[in-house]
């Protein structure tokens, strides 16, 4: 029967013999689990989760067909039988679950972190620490081979099938292109040459596993970086990787090394779909697009613009394992949506951590954070609607406590409200519909606009009190700092009318960072894609090699002049995010924004703000001066109520300021309510 709402969406695909319920694919992600030594279990049931949930095709996080391809020495590979036995446990899990899961096969090439890293030619690339052996005529051989025996022994696993990583600037790419191909053999000089590892691999791969098995490519459509594919050479390769018996085309845009942003939240949605677009013109095999789409009504748009045949969405997943089942029974109001913030699953990567998810700490720890009915319910207050307080009362409430939800402020979100209305972070609204939703379906009574005091909750026969009461923007002693013209980070977000045309912030973290983005940026409506693309120089005729080569970054120009300052010494940003940091910093940079570090705030007054930088007084004559210098616990009900005999727990902001973000102040939530029995 057709969906009502997602026609396309909800319409099955036959891949040749194995049919998928839907067109929805969950993008490899590497989470961790792969490398941890509890993580066959607890990738059973995250994947498991995700199948239940109605994900049409799995992809797994890569795996490398060999020791050489490895991200890094100890990293997941999947090369002998023994390797393969362990994964039946995810595919059986997944197939108890009506579910469908390929395994990746990335051969990480010279981005790998280990030494023996191998690559066409011994080229370091730019964001790697190691330089790559250059594969001889016979390593190649051995590569193919170990590519076609990883499919083997995924297949003999139990798997549907295999992706075949073939873009981000792997190793296929790089023998793609002639940049990172200077060989004069057979594999490398010409196209043709240049093109064989991908089409080898495809080729023998199908040949070993027969017609029934799904064979995805990841085609770099894109390349993003200079030097890259043109757009006819992409069209050859699709066509040649379509003849040598792939199922499906999945897109892949930007190499890790590219300086435009292809994922994060100031990424305009579904903002790459026109290249799938031009790519689906020129096959017949179907075709997936993917890249910055997170809710079920952009991915059914995007099919019924005829860009692709499936949606991939990775990061989604996390946020919501039941994403496909909510929008499928019209109960897409409760999606948990992806805010591409890369807080809790890019970075940590980058930091070695088990990858999670900001709006959902249950992502990957399904096993170590399940959700379970209270054994005695308890009468629970719960102080603040910030992130903390909102995560904290639904999970408690859906644990079965009788839960009531005092904010202050008119509406729920906390500092979640401010971080709305920065451009390029509007995503959050999406979490604060979320828990507005969620707070009613777990039936949790919320109380708005209502400063609760301590005598009232002794008052309200509560069995435990939960203070999330976040925190209070800190005034730092400067001479001036009551002056007309200085504002609070609240006061210039809420007003940026009221912030004249020269101005400098005090503080440079997140906050500072962002201010500076409201007050720089040229108008107040979010961005289109035309302007994304503009703004980042990304050519969509397909005339410029990678897309970007001979092209610049031309951003608008600021409404104001803003210098951003910082006490400490070194670079501003350093604690941002590892992979949306340098997108902030270059965004600043391309507005004009003056940065300065080791600043000595001295006084403001008429003539604007005198500060010391390098021991040199300098006096900033600004009009407006914005305070973004952290913030501190707001704890005034926890003395009276513990003097009372009352448990008090804190949590987000109230518990510690410092450091706060909203991944922990809504992990914190979700173990607060797990520890009230
Ligand atoms: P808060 O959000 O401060 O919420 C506390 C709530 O308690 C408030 O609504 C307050 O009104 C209420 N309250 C206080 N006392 C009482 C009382 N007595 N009775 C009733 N209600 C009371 N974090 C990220 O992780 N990623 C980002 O990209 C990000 N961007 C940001 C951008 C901006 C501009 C800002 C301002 C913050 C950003 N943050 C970001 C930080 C994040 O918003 C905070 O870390 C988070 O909101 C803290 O959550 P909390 O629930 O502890 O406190
Ligand atoms: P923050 O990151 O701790 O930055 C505070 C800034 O104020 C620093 O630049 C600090 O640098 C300065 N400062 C501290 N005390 C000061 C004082 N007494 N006088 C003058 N300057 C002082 O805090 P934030 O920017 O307020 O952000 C709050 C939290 O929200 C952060 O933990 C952050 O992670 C989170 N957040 C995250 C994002 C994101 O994109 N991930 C965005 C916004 C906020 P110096 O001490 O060197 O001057
Ligand atoms: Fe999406 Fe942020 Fe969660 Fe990553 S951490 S899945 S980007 S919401």
């Amino acid at each position: 029967m057709t969906h009502p709402t997602y026609p396309l969406l909800f319409s099955p695909l036959d891949l040749g013999g194995v049919v998928l319920k839907n067109r929805t694919l969950m993008g490899s992600m590497h989470t961790g689990l792969e490398e941890s030594r509890d993580g066959f279990p607890r990738m059973a049931a995250y994947y498991a989760a995700r199948a239940r949930g109605g994900v049409g095709l799995i992809v797994t996080g890569g795996v490398s067909p060999n020791r050489d391809g490895a991200a890094a020495p100890f990293a997941a590979r999947l090369d002998t039988p023994r390797a393969a036995s362990r994964h039946r446990l995810i595919t059986d899990a997944v197939h108890r679950e009506d579910g469908k899961i390929c395994l990746q096969i990335l051969h990480t090439g010279r981005y790998s972190y280990h030494p023996l890293g191998v690559a066409p030619s011994p080229i370091k690339a730019p964001i790697a620490w190691f330089s790559p052996r250059m594969l001889s005529g016979y390593g190649i051989e051995k590569t193919i081979s170990a590519f076609v025996r990883c499919a083997q022994l995924a297949q003999d696993a139990g798997y549907d099938g295999v992706e075949i990583m073939g873009s981000e600037g792997y190793l296929i790419n790089e023998f793609i292109v002639g940049c990172t191909n200077h060989r004069r053999d057979e594999w490398g000089g010409d196209y043709e040459n240049r093109i064989r590892l991908p089409i080898d691999i495809v080729r023998r791969t199908r040949q070993a596993t027969g017609d029934r098995f799904v064979i995805i490519y990841r085609l770099s459509m894109l390349d993003l970086v200079p030097g890259g594919s043109t757009w006819d050479e992409v069209v050859v390769l699709a066509r040649r990787i379509e003849q040598a018996g792939v199922s499906l085309i999945n897109t892949g845009i930007g190499w890790h090394e590219a300086r435009v942003p292809t994922i994060a939240t100031l990424v305009p949605r579904a903002a790459f779909a026109w290249v799938t677009k031009k790519m689906k013109g020129e096959l017949s095999v179907p075709v997936v697009a993917t890249n910055r789409i997170n809710a079920p009504e952009v991915a059914e748009r995007v099919l019924a613009a005829g860009c692709a045949d499936m949606v991939s969405m990775a990061r989604p997943f996390l946020a919501d394992a039941d994403f496909v089942r909510k929008a499928e029974q019209g109960r897409e109001d409760e999606i948990n949506t992806c805010i591409a913030c890369n807080q809790a699953c890019l970075d940590h990567v980058f930091k070695k951590k088990i990858v999670s998810c900001l709006v959902n700490p249950r992502a990957c720890h399904e096993t170590t954070l399940p959700s379970e009915t209270a054994r005695v319910r308890r009468k629970v207050a719960v102080v603040g609607a910030g992130p903390a307080g909102l995560s904290a009362a639904t999970e408690a409430a859906e644990r079965g406590h009788e839960v009531t939800l005092f904010e202050a402020a008119g509406d729920i979100g906390g500092q979640l409200g401010l971080a709305c209305r920065i451009p390029g972070k509007e995503e959050f609204r999406e979490t604060l519909r979320y828990f507005r939703r969620r707070l009613e379906v777990a039936r949790v009574n919320v109380r708005l606009g209502h400063r609760v005091t301590a005598a009232e909750l002794l008052a309200g026969g509560f069995d435990e009190v939960i203070l999330a009461a976040g925190v209070v923007p800190r005034v730092p002693t400067i001479t001036g700092i009551d002056r007309a013209g200085v504002l609070p980070y609240p006061a210039a977000i809420m007003a940026p009318e009221k912030v004249g045309r020269r101005v400098a912030i005090i503080g440079a973290g997140g906050i500072g960072f962002d201010v500076a983005e409201l007050l720089t940026h040229a108008g107040p409506e979010p961005d289109s894609v035309e302007a994304f693309l503009h703004r980042w120089g990304i050519d969509e005729e397909g005339t410029r090699r990678g897309g970007v080569e001979g092209t610049a970054p031309d951003f608008e120009r600021s409404p104001r002049q803003v210098y951003l300052l910082q006490r400490s010494p070194g670079k501003l940003g350093a604690h941002l995010g590892k992979t949306t940091g340098w997108i902030r910093r270059a965004t600043l940079a391309h507005r004009g924004v003056v940065t300065m570090a080791g600043a000595r705030y001295r006084r403001i007054d008429e003539d604007g703000l005198h500060v010391d930088v390098g021991g040199e007084p300098q006096v900033l004559a600004v009009d407006t001066v914005v305070i973004c210098a952290g913030q501190e616990s707001r704890r005034e009900l926890q003395a009276p109520l513990e003097r009372a005999g009352k448990r008090v727990h804190l949590i987000g902001g109230a518990a510690l300021a410092a450091e706060l973000d909203a991944k922990r102040a809504i992990a914190d939530g979700v173990r607060v309510a797990a520890s009230l029995g």
